[in-house]
C-alpha cells in the first residue's frame, strides 16, 4: 500500500506528529517564533481598529516589534476587551474568509466569539494531531469524543486532530453515558476525549448500572477544560484503567490544542512555534521567573480570524523547564494548571482554590468526588462557608473529623459540612459547578 500524505507527517516511529518542529533546537524554534511574530503584529495592526488603536497608543508600528525581546513593548490583551468586543470587535478577517465561529459559554457578561479562516481549522488540525501523537495514539486506535460538538471548541477540536492522525473517530458528544458506555464497549473505542470531570459521570453510571468495565478496551484518556486535581487523576487513572493526558487550551486561543503533557508526566508542552507563552504576576503584569507560579500571557503566532497579542488568561501555572524533555521534544514545559485568578476564593482573608479542596475531599475514603462550596451570609451577618459533599458507599462517620482537621491543617479553613446522599448534588451536562457565590 502506498502511504497517502497525512502519514508521511509523522515520524516513523509514532512518536512524533511534526518531528522537525517538535524537537527543533531553541535557536530553530526562536527563529520561526519571531517571522511569525512580525507577521501576525502586522496582521493584527492592518486589520483590527482595536490592535491598531492599542499599538498607536503605545506609539508603537509592527516593525518596532522584531524579536522577542520586543514583545513586552505590547501592551496585554484582557479577557474583558474580547468580551467588550462582542462580536467581532477583534476579528481580523472578514466574513468572505471566515468558515466557522466558536464561541465560549459567557456565564458573566458577554460571551469570547472566535473567528476561524480555513488555515484556522487547518492550524487547529496540526496542534490537535500532535497532542494525540504525544498521548500515544495513532491511526490504529478508536477515538470516542465526548465534548459537545457546538459553539463550545471541544468536540470539534479533537474531531480535526482524529482524523489527521487517521484514527477512526466516534462523534458521541456529550451527555447519554448509558449509551457511551454502550458504544464505548461494543465499537471497541481505545481512547476517550472529553471533559476532565466527565469520566467521574462515567464510573457513577457504571456503578449504578452495574456496567462491567473489564468489558471496555480504553487504554487512554486525554481530558481538559476544567482544573483537575493530580488527586482526581490518580482516581480517573485507577478506576477508569486508563492513561490520562491533560490538554490545555481555550475558546479564545482557538480551542484544546495549545499543548498536552506527554509519557514523561514532567509538565504540558505548549506548541512554541504556534503560541508563545509569558508567564506574568498577576497583580503588576511583571515576568516571573522560570519555577515560579503567574498568569499564563500567550501570544498566537499562526492564527489568522482572531490572533491574540499577550493575551492574559488569568490561568495560573509556572515555567517547569526549558530543556529537552526526556520524550525527545523541546517545547517549553509549564505545570498543570493550578486555577484561575477568578477561581480564587476568598475567604475572612484566607485565599484558596477549589482544586485544594477537592484534594482532601478524594483522600477521605467514603466520600463521592462530587462537592460544592457555598459562600453566603449567615443570619447574624457574617461569612458563611458551607462545603456540601456526598456519602457514598463505605462511608463511616469518622471520615468528618478528618475532613474537618485536614482542611484546618492545609487551608486554614473551618467549614460547615454537609453530607449529602450520593447523586443528590446536581451533575451539569457540561462544566461542573464547584463555587457558589451568594454573598
Ligand atoms: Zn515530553
Amino acid at each position: 500500500m502506498t502511504r497517502g500524505p497525512i502519514s508521511q507527517q509523522r515520524s516513523d516511529d509514532g512518536r512524533y506528529w511534526n518531528p522537525d518542529i517538535e524537537t527543533a533546537s531553541a535557536d530553530k524554534l526562536r527563529d520561526v517564533q519571531e517571522e511569525r511574530l512580525r507577521h501576525i503584529v502586522e496582521h493584527a495592526y492592518e486589520n483590527s481598529r482595536f490592535y491598531r488603536r492599542k499599538f498607536d497608543e503605545a506609539g508603537l508600528k509592527p516593525e518596532d516589534v522584531r524579536t522577542i525581546e520586543d514583545l513586552p513593548k505590547l501592551p496585554v490583551t484582557t479577557k474583558e476587551e474580547l468580551r467588550d468586543a462582542y462580536p467581532f470587535g477583534l476579528a481580523c478577517s472578514g466574513p468572505e474568509n471566515v468558515v466557522r465561529i466558536h464561541m465560549s459559554s459567557g456565564t458573566t457578561g458577554n460571551p469570547v466569539v472566535n473567528p476561524y479562516t480555513r488555515a484556522d481549522i487547518d492550524q487547529w488540525a496540526s496542534v490537535m494531531a500532535r497532542c494525540y501523537a504525544a498521548a500515544g495514539v495513532g491511526a490504529r486506535d478508536v477515538i470516542q469524543i465526548t465534548a459537545s460538538f457546538g459553539l463550545f471548541t471541544g468536540g470539534f477540536g479533537f474531531h480535526y486532530g482524529a482524523e489527521r492522525i487517521g484514527a477512526t473517530v466516534i462523534p458521541a458528544g456529550a451527555g447519554r453515558t448509558s449509551l457511551q458506555l454502550q458504544v464505548m464497549r461494543d465499537l471497541g473505542a481505545t481512547v476517550l476525549t472529553g471533559i476532565s470531570t466527565y469520566p467521574l459521570r462515567i464510573l457513577e453510571v457504571a456503578r449504578e448500572e452495574q456496567f462491567d468495565l473489564d468489558s471496555l478496551r480504553l487504554r487512554v484518556a486525554i481530558l481538559g477544560a476544567e482544573m483537575w486535581s493530580d488527586d482526581l487523576r490518580r482516581l480517573i487513572e485507577r478506576e477508569l484503567r486508563v492513561a490520562t493526558f491533560d490538554i490545555v487550551g481555550m475558546t479564545e486561543t482557538g480551542g484544546p490544542g495549545l499543548g498536552i503533557d506527554c509519557e514523561a508526566r514532567e509538565g504540558i508542552h505548549v506548541w512554541e512555534d504556534h503560541y508563545f507563552c509569558e508567564v506574568v504576576d498577576p497583580e503588576t503584569g511583571r515576568p516571573r521567573p522560570d519555577g515560579e507560579e503567574g498568569e499564563l500571557v500567550v501570544s498566537t503566532l499562526t492564527r489568522e480570524g482572531l490572533p491574540l497579542i499577550r493575551y492574559r488568561t488569568r490561568d495560573l501555572t509556572r515555567v517547569l523547564s526549558r530543556a529537552r524533555c526526556p520524550c525527545g521534544r523541546t517545547h517549553l514545559r509549564v505545570d498543570r494548571l493550578r486555577g484561575r485568578t477568578d477561581d480564587m476564593v476568598i475567604f475572612r482573608g484566607v485565599n484558596f482554590y477549589p482544586q485544594q479542596v477537592e484534594s482532601l475531599i478524594l483522600k477521605q475514603p467514603g466520600v463521592g468526588h462530587e462537592y460544592q462550596i457555598v459562600l453566603d451570609r449567615a443570619p447574624g451577618g457574617s461569612d458563611r462557608l458551607t462545603l456540601l459533599i456526598e456519602a457514598r458507599e463505605g462511608f463511616v462517620e469518622t471520615a468528618l473529623p478528618r475532613l474537618r482537621s485536614d482542611l484546618k491543617q492545609f487551608l486554614n479553613l473551618s467549614p460547615e459540612l454537609t453530607v449529602l446522599k450520593e447523586g443528590e448534588l446536581l451533575r451539569p451536562p457540561g462544566k461542573s459547578v464547584r463555587v457558589v457565590d451568594r454573598r
